[in-house]
């Protein structure tokens, strides 16, 4: 699917999004300088247009302008939006308040009352939310993890754990916790928690890229989580936890791959701009409009069978190698010591390389694509 094929609401979205991300680009420097400092930011109408057109209709504060209404309902419009976005800034885009990531998680699990009161706490338009899955010791392999929702005697859940490279650790003020509650991958549930809260501490990490989302990490030591906290209670089993999840992963990791894909236009559009006749410009922009398309087809793909997880690893696999690519050809095209002449080219190939492990490393995502055929996942 070509930007030609695209409806006129999409086209206007589109185009609503390619002049939001210049205000988006002006603020990018200053926010990577100093993470801790985003706040002043925050009522930027370029913010709060996107922490809104994130958040479902009946939790929303303001009407939306133009086609934004629909921002939230299509796997389309979302990439479509991401890239747009982040060809200004990605590093920008994940440092906002809002729903996020978990956002989705509880848009999958949760009941009303739960995502009431999810999107509830978010209202003030200066909460940061929380997705934390991650352990030290457990990454790539999310079913070995080993926190605990243990039963409380006092009613409900004790939650014990740590969760390491979690965006908002120490900042965020609700949130998603994945914890088992027995020995199987079945028993991998998630919960809302609300921070802060007796038996939690976290601290951020002193990230090199993307560095306003605040990375860090959070120990929850017997932490309470009442029972109507659980996300999933009023699903089957086998949809209440971990694979429950998996829509929304394929969601989010198709919002990934459209975050680097922006940001490997944004490289492009700097370079040329800098140095119209690079080496190699014609194909470079050949095979950004090829990913793009790429992309349209796998969100579209995505909106019809949201459950397949190979689409979504493809296209993520395929731009975020690209984005690294194009920060190599940067580099190249702009000659020695143009990173120091440089700082917002410095700052993306420094944001380039946390696609790579967002939501699945290239080499997981090569055994999603290709299970049959993947003689590590047998090792495992
Ligand atoms: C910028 C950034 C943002 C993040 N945000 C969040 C967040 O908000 N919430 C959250 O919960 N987590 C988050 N994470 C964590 C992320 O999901 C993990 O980093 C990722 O799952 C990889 O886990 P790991 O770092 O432990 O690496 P490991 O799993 O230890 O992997 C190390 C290397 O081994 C390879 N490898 C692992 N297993 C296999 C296998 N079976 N076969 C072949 N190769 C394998 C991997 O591909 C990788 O190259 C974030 C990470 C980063 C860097």
């Amino acid at each position: 699917m070509t930007g030609r094929d695209l409806d006129p609401a999409l086209r206007e979205l589109r185009d609503t999004c390619r002049q939001i991300a210049r205000d988006l680009r002006s603020r990018a420097l200053a926010v990577d300088a100093d993470p801790d400092d985003v706040s002043r930011h925050l009522d930027a109408p370029s913010l709060t247009l996107l922490r809104t057109a994130s958040t479902p209709k009946r939790f929303r504060q303001e009407d939306l302008p133009l086609r934004f209404a629909e921002y939230t309902d299509s796997c389309l419009a979302r990439a479509l939006a991401n890239v747009e976005l982040a060809r200004g800034d990605a590093g920008i885009l994940s440092a906002n308040t809002g729903p996020s990531l978990a956002g989705l998680a509880v848009d999958a699990l949760g009941d009303e009352a739960q995502r009431e009161l999810f999107y509830r706490a978010l209202a003030d338009g200066r909460t940061w939310t929380f997705f934390a899955m991650t352990e030290p010791d457990r990454g790539s392999d999310a079913t070995a993890l080993t926190s605990r929702f243990e039963p409380d005697p006092g009613g409900g859940h004790r939650l014990t754990g740590t969760k390491r490279y979690v965006a908002n650790a120490a900042r965020g003020s609700i949130g998603v916790v994945f914890a088992r509650t027995g020995p199987t991958a079945l028993s991998i549930r998630a919960a809302l928690v609300q921070c802060p809260v007796p038996g939690f501490s976290g601290h951020a990490l002193d990230m090199i890229g993307l560095r306003g989302a605040r990375f860090g990490e959070m120990r929850f030591d017997g932490v309470r989580v009442p029972e109507e906290m659980l996300l999933g209670r009023h699903l089957p089993t086998s949809q209440r936890g971990i694979w429950g999840a998996g829509r929304a992963f394929n969601v989010m990791r198709v919002q990934i791959a459209a975050q680097a894909l922006g940001l490997a236009f944004a490289i492009s559009d700097y370079v040329l701009e800098h140095r119209p006749r690079s080496p190699g410009a014609e194909l470079i922009s050949a095979r950004l409009a090829a990913a793009r398309e790429l992309l349209y087809d796998v969100a579209v793909a995505v909106d019809r069978a949201p459950g397949d997880p190979r689409p979504p690893s493809i296209v993520k696999l395929h731009t975020t190698a690209l984005a690294v690519e194009l920060t190599r050809w940067a580099e190249r095209a702009l000659g020695a010591g143009s990173l120091l002449e440089h700082p917002l080219l410095e700052k993306w190939c420094r944001d380039v390389c946390a696609f790579e492990f967002m939501d699945g490393t290239g080499n997981i995502l090569r055994l999603h694509i290709a299970p049959d055929t993947a003689p590590v996942r047998e090792e495992r």
